[in-house]
């Protein structure tokens, strides 16, 4: 049985005061009612047209980070993106496949099932993944799956210092972030079907660094070898 928290005054809590867990749940299911009688309602002839498949013409591989959703950054529709997020979107090497099945399967699938055109490997501003990259390990030792997580990514910081010009803490910040997309853009190509249609010209791998406070695109191109804002 769970005994009440007593308030720091040494109180019990009110029970007529909506604590946060309740407030989290009622804003969770009135979104559910919105969703159907607002947006549902008006694409319902979408979703019809949705029901027994789906044709998504994106591989879509962001980051857990709740400040990114993919289908509102790209103003894409239900089936347009088969998405696939983990922490600081990373596509972990095709040789570590047997490790991290999760988001393997699912890059598998997209390209091999679903037969997606192109593939987005989207990271973003203050990303906490890559934040982490740059302190100590010791820190993180009590979420022993996220440090393992972020050890496929162990090459990004040595890789960012040799790019940085002066050493504040931004410049780091935002340099590690393109650094790892950049690294995630490498490691996709090491799948050999992603290759494969890569060099065949039925594939597309776009890398784009996306600014949360302006939400601003850039989007790297490989002849300048620059992130250019989408414009
Ligand atoms: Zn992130």
């Amino acid at each position: 049985m769970d005994f009440p928290q007593l308030e720091p005054d040494g109180k019990l809590p009110d029970r007529n005061q909506p604590t946060p867990r309740k407030l989290a749940m009622k804003k969770l299911f009135k979104g559910i009612l919105d969703f159907q009688s607002e947006d549902f309602e008006a694409h319902r002839e979408l979703f019809k047209d949705l029901k027994s498949s789906q044709n998504p013409h994106t591989l879509f591989i962001g980051c857990c980070d709740s400040r990114v959703v993919p289908t509102l950054i790209t103003k894409t529709n239900p089936g347009d993106l088969y998405v696939v997020r983990n922490v600081a979107n990373i596509v972990p090497p095709y040789h570590l496949r047997d490790h991290f099945i999760g988001s393997v399967s699912a890059i598998e699938y997209a390209v091999m099932g679903l037969k997606v055109e192109s593939i987005v490997i989207c990271g973003h501003s203050n990303c906490g993944g890559c934040y982490a990259l740059n302190e100590s390990p010791e820190s993180l030792k009590y979420m022993p799956n996220l440090l393992n997580w972020l050890d496929i990514i162990r090459e990004v910081p040595e890789r960012v210092s040799q790019l940085m010009k002066g050493d504040s803490a931004a410049e780091r910040e935002w340099i590690t972030e393109e650094v790892n997309i950049l690294v995630q853009m490498e490691n996709i190509l090491s799948y050999p079907y992603v290759r494969e249609r890569v060099e065949s010209g039925s594939l597309k791998v776009m890398g784009w660094y996306y600014i949360i406070e302006t939400g601003e695109i850039y989007n790297f191109n490989d002849d300048t070898g620059h992130f250019e804002l989408v414009e």
